[in-house]
């Protein structure tokens, strides 16, 4: 039941922290790591998650996973794509969480592997219960997060203090079940950081001004972080609604940091390193 608490806080009973020891773990099952693959490319995978890849002897992966880093996995190693996209599901979360308790009673490394950190928009949190509820040994490896893989592509600080003081990681596709976006923690100083845009510009633009941000508030929407498909495309909070989708998936980040200057000096630092290479892997638009 819930309870509340200072500051109008009311913290669900399912987000208390676990009692320690509560479940026995289950004897002769392996361990469960839930592994951030970070946004795409293979160099920005942890060492640890790495390693853990390589030595599986079972891996359950996301459709964000792609086929790069996919291709370090054993040939000994089964591989599972549970992978969900909007819309279209391959498997329910609830059998996602049974495949891996049945995989963890079956094999000593289980790697579930999800795009960018596990953690972020990730569904850790049922697989997390599930495998405690069941009495299996698990680990959190972190990734990187498409929202630190999207700034590093667009070249500018999410936190740079001389325009922000916090960054606030949220979206707008959460169903009937998932919490709603809180605007009240958004000020002129926030980098607001959406996951899951979804292609319907027009519709986010719409929500960012209903919510009181300025149609001149600039942003930069990255498509594709990392892979050789990237894009990077500026634009503000009221031009966004006539710009044509890029493929996904896609992140859009919201700012002061995302402001004309930084596409400026990102557009010449880009020209100058595509002048030098043949292919440039990176265009910014
Ligand atoms: N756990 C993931 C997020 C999963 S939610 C992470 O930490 O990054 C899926 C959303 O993440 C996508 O709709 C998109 O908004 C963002 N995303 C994940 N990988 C991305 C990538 N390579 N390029 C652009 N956006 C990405």
């Amino acid at each position: 039941m819930a309870q509340p608490t200072t500051r109008g806080f009311v913290i669900p009973s399912e987000a208390r922290p676990a009692r320690r020891g509560r479940n026995l773990l289950a004897a002769d099952a392996g361990t469960v790591f839930l592994v951030g693959a970070g946004p795409g490319d293979p160099e920005l995978l942890t060492v640890k998650a790495a390693r853990l890849i390589a030595s599986a002897d079972v891996v359950l992966h996301d459709s964000l996973v792609g086929p790069e880093i996919l291709r370090l996995i054993p040939p000994t190693a089964e591989i599972i794509d549970v992978g969900k996209r909007a819309g279209k599901k391959l498997l329910a979360q609830d059998e996602i969480n049974s495949l891996l308790v049945a995989n963890a009673r079956k094999h000593q490394i289980v790697v579930r592997l999800k795009g960018g950190d596990p953690a972020i928009f990730g569904r850790a949190a049922e697989e997390i219960a599930a495998l405690r509820e069941a009495g299996i040994a698990y680990e959190m490896v972190p990734g990187v997060t498409a929202a630190l893989g999207a700034a590093a592509a667009a070249g500018f600080s999410l936190t740079d203090r001389r325009i922000a003081s916090q960054v606030l990681f949220s979206t707008f596709s959460r169903r009937a079940d998932g919490n709603a976006m809180d605007w009240s923690g958004v000020t002129p100083a926030t980098t607001l950081v959406l996951y899951m845009p979804g292609p319907d510009y027009a519709e986010v633009s719409a929500r960012l001004l209903e919510n009181a941000l300025p149609a001149e508030l600039p942003c930069v929407i990255v498509s594709q972080i990392s892979s050789p498909q990237q894009q990077v495309r500026w634009s503000t909070v009221g031009a966004l609604a006539s710009q044509a989708g890029l493929p996904a998936p896609s992140l859009l980040i919201v700012g002061r940091v995302a402001s004309q200057q930084a596409a400026e000096l990102a557009e010449q630092f880009w020209s100058r390193v595509s002048e030098k290479q043949d292919t440039p892997s990176i265009s910014v638009i």
